[in-house]
C-alpha cells in the first residue's frame, strides 16, 4: 500500500459485523479466567492485555498505523512528545552513558536532556547540525548509547542530515533516535536514510487539530543490540525484573526496543495515552497526507510574499531556494517540508509584537502545527527571560515571528500578513 492509503487503512481491520472505527477501549483492565494465564503475560510468555498503564487496543492499533507509515517493525503511543523522547533515549542511555545530540532541537527536548537527564546521570554533548566532520567525530566518547537530532528542528527549522549522522552513529556502534514531528511520515521517512528509532510529537500535525498532547516511538528492527553487547546490556542480559528474560533474544530484533521500552518505562513512569486521545489522533492520522500537502503549499506561499516584502527583514523556510537547507530538504523532502515559517520584522521586538496583535486570522499561542494557523513572538513570550544577547546565542532573534500556516485560503492569510504589516 501507499502512503496514502496507510494513514487511512493501517492500524485495524474489523472482521464481521464488528465496528467500522477503531474501538474506544475505556478500560483500566481485563478480564482472565485463571491466574495462571495472567501469570503467563507478567512473565511475558504469552502477549495479551492486563492494566492499561502497559498497553491497551486502541492505543496498539493507533501505534501500529504509525509504524506503518514509517516503515518500522514496532511502535508505541506515548502521552506526549516529551515523554516519547524521554523514553527512546533512557530505554538505552542511564547512569554513566553519554549521549550525542544535535543542538538544534526542541527547547523542551533540550531542557529534558539538559538539566532533567542531566539529574538522572546522562551526559549530553550538544553540536551543530552542520558541525565539521572532526566536530562531530569529537563528540563521541565510549560509553556514547545514541545520537539525536530533528528532522525539521523546531523552532530554527535547520534540516538534519539523517545520512550522515546515522553513518556516524553506526561506525560508533550507536543507534541514531530522530524526531520526525515536523516532517511527519509522509514528508520523510528516517528509516530509509538510516535512523534506527523515530520519535514524534503527534501533538503536532499527526493530531493537526490541536486537540490531544500525544506521543509515539518507532523502532526500524535493524539495530543490532547483540552486535554490540557491551554496550547495551540492558537489551542483552536478563531483565530480573520478568524472571531473566532477555529482550533482544526472545523478542528479537524487530520487537526488542520497544517491549522493553513498553514493560519496563511504560510500567514504572506510565506516560500512558488513554483511548480517547489515541481514537482523536486516530482520525487526524486518516487525513494526515491530504493535511501536509496544504499547510506546506500554503507556508511556501507565504514564505514567497514575506521574502519580497520591504518590512520583512529575512525568512527562513526550508522550502525557500534561497534557504541554506534547501538541498538538504530537497534530497530528504521532495514532496514538501513543514508548514512553519519564521521570520524576522523590520523594527525589532516591538515591530514583530505590534505586527502579531494586528493579525485577524493567526492567533497568537505556543502551539504549531494546528489546521487553524497560528503564531508566536518567541522573544517575548516563550524566551522572555533572556536579554537581547542571550536571545542571539539561542538563535532567537528579537524580531522573530514563528508562523505555523494552518490549512485556511493561502489568499487570506497573505491578506491578512499584508494588512497587518501596513500598519506598522
Ligand atoms: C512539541 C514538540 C515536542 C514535545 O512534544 P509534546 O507533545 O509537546 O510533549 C518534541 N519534539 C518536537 C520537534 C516538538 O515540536
Amino acid at each position: 500500500m501507499r502512503i496514502e492509503t496507510k494513514c487511512v487503512q493501517s492500524g485495524y481491520t474489523p472482521g464481521n459485523g464488528e465496528p467500522r472505527q477503531i474501538p474506544i477501549v475505556q478500560s483500566t483492565t481485563f478480564k482472565y479466567a485463571t491466574s495462571e494465564a495472567m501469570g503467563r503475560l507478567f512473565d511475558l510468555e504469552d502477549s495479551g492485555y492486563f492494566y492499561s498503564r502497559l498497553q491497551n487496543p486502541t492505543c496498539d492499533a493507533v501505534a501500529a498505523k504509525i509504524c506503518d507509515l514509517e516503515g518500522g517493525t514496532a511502535a508505541m503511543l506515548t502521552s506526549s512528545g516529551q515523554s516519547a523522547n524521554f523514553y527512546a533515549v533512557f530505554n538505552i542511555a542511564g547512569n554513566g552513558d553519554h549521549v550525542v545530540s544535535s543542538a538544534s532541537i526542541y527547547g523542551g527536548t533540550y531542557n529534558l536532556f539538559a538539566v532533567t537527564m542531566k539529574r538522572m546521570g546522562v551526559d549530553f554533548t550538544f553540536i551543530s547540525p552542520d558541525c565539521t566532520d572532526a566536530e562531530l567525530e569529537a563528540a563521541f566518547r565510549p560509553n556514547t548509547k545514541a545520537v539525536f537530532g530533528e528532522t525539521i528542528a523546531n523552532p530554527a527549522l535547520t534540516v538534519f542530515d539523517i545520512e550522515r549522522f546515522a553513518n556516524a552513529a553506526h561506525a560508533h556502534g550507536v543507534p541514531l533516535i530522530v524526531d520526525n514531528t515536523f516532517a511527519t511520515p509522509i514528508n520523510c521517512r528516517p528509516f530509509e536514510w538510516g535512523a534506527d528509532i523515530v520519535t514524534h510529537s503527534t501533538t503536532k500535525y499527526m493530531d493537526g487539530h490541536g486537540a490531544a498532547v500525544g506521543g509515539a516511538i518507532v523502532d526500524a528492527g535493524r539495530f543490532d543490540w547483540i552486535s554490540h553487547a557491551d554496550k547495551f546490556p540492558g537489551m542483552t542480559t536478563p531483565d530480573e525484573s520478568y524472571h531473566g528474560v532477555t529482550y533482544a533474544e526472545k523478542f528479537g530484533l524487530g520487537g526488542a526496543f520497544i517491549t522493553k521500552c513498553t514493560v519496563q518505562l511504560m510500567r514504572d513512569f506510565g506516560s500512558t495515552p488513554s483511548p480517547q486521545s489515541a481514537f482523536m489522533l486516530n482520525l487526524g492520522l486518516e487525513s494526515l497526507h491530504v493535511r501536509m500537502e496544504r499547510h506546506c503549499e500554503n507556508a511556501l506561499k507565504v514564505a514567497q510574499y514575506l521574502e519580497q516584502h520591504e518590512k520583512i527583514a529575512w525568512v527562513n523556510y526550508p522550502g525557500l531556494a534561497s534557504s541554506p537547507y534547501h538541498a538538504r530538504a530537497q534530497k530528504y523532502m521532495p514532496k514538501g517540508t513543514c508548514g512553519v515559517v519564521s521570520f524576522g520584522v523590520k523594527g525589532g521586538r516591538e515591530a514583530a509584537s505590534k505586527f502579531m496583535q494586528n493579525l485577524k486570522i493567526a492567533a497568537i499561542e505556543t502551539h504549531v502545527a494546528d489546521a487553524r494557523t497560528c503564531c508566536l513572538h518567541p522573544a517575548s513570550t516563550t524566551h522572555r527571560q533572556m536579554n537581547d544577547a542571550e536571545l542571539v546565542a539561542a538563535g532567537v532573534s528579537g524580531d522573530l515571528v514563528r508562523l505555523s500556516c494552518g490549512l485556511e485560503s493561502a489568499e487570506d492569510l497573505i491578506e491578512d500578513i499584508a494588512q497587518a504589516l501596513a500598519q506598522i
